[in-house]
């Protein structure tokens, strides 16, 4: 599947654009209905430095509540570079003094203890753990402890947020249970005048026609998106 999206049309709101599959080519008009299906769609909304930036000269610590780190920017994938699977291979792992064997993750962990001990420092106290996410769950965080990948850290002010992105954390919206941004009241952004880039762009033109997936679930949800012949 590919998809072509057009710019505006001049002085319109609306874009056409080309879905391309199997051969096959269907035609769209899109144009906002400001419905707010978007928003309530589980979409991971991440935050820039420029979004941090900006609510830090417009002074909006009232909005720090609605963010979490994104905790799959703190997995092995994210923090530990390739190259050290080139030197301790996930099938081998390393074989510890007592001969036992160790994965390439502990073993990161284990030669790069203080500054892992630092972020984790920076986290517990920098944050509020609103939740450590499902007990039993499938995927425990690999150095934060009793936590996994859903858990809930909330900063605690915009400075840190910058520190945070600083040091590597990304951080994203919070989403209810039902998958809502906790900025969308009465079908509407609350945060409106200075909501993140990200939502800013939506539905942005290179990553819908670089990212099938985002493509097929814009079509999905957005409620603005029509055929046209
Ligand atoms: S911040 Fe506003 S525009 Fe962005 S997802 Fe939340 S409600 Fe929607
Ligand atoms: S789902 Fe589509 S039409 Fe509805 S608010 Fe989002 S972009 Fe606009």
């Amino acid at each position: 599947m590919h998809i072509v999206v057009g710019d505006y049309m001049p002085e319109s709101d609306e874009r056409v654009f080309c879905l391309q599959h199997g051969g096959k080519k269907q035609y769209y008009r899109y144009k906002c209905t400001l419905c707010g299906e978007c928003c309530r769609h589980d979409y991971v909304i991440d935050i820039r430095m420029d979004d941090v930036a900006r609510w830090k000269q417009q002074d909006r610590e009232d909005i720090v509540r609605g963010f979490q780190i994104d905790m799959k920017s703190l997995a092995p994938a994210a923090v530990i570079p390739l190259g050290w699977y080139k030197v301790h291979p996930i099938d081998q792992g390393t074989t510890t003094e007592k001969g036992s064997q160790k994965s390439p993750e502990m073993a990161f962990l284990d030669e790069h203890r203080e500054g892992v001990n630092e972020l984790v420092r920076f986290i517990v106290d920098n944050h509020v753990r609103v939740s450590n996410g499902l007990k039993n769950e499938y995927l425990p965080h690999w150095f934060l402890p009793d936590t996994c990948y859903i858990a809930i850290f909330q900063p605690k002010s915009i400075v840190i947020m910058k520190q945070g992105i600083l040091k590597g954390i990304r951080y994203i919206l919070i989403n209810n249970l039902r998958g809502q941004c906790e900025f969308l009241q009465a079908n509407l952004c609350s945060i409106h005048d200075t909501k993140p880039i990200v939502c800013q762009e939506y539905p942005n033109k290179d990553h819908l026609e670089n990212d099938v997936r985002a493509a097929t679930k814009f079509i999905e949800v957005c409620k603005g998106v029509n055929p046209h012949n």
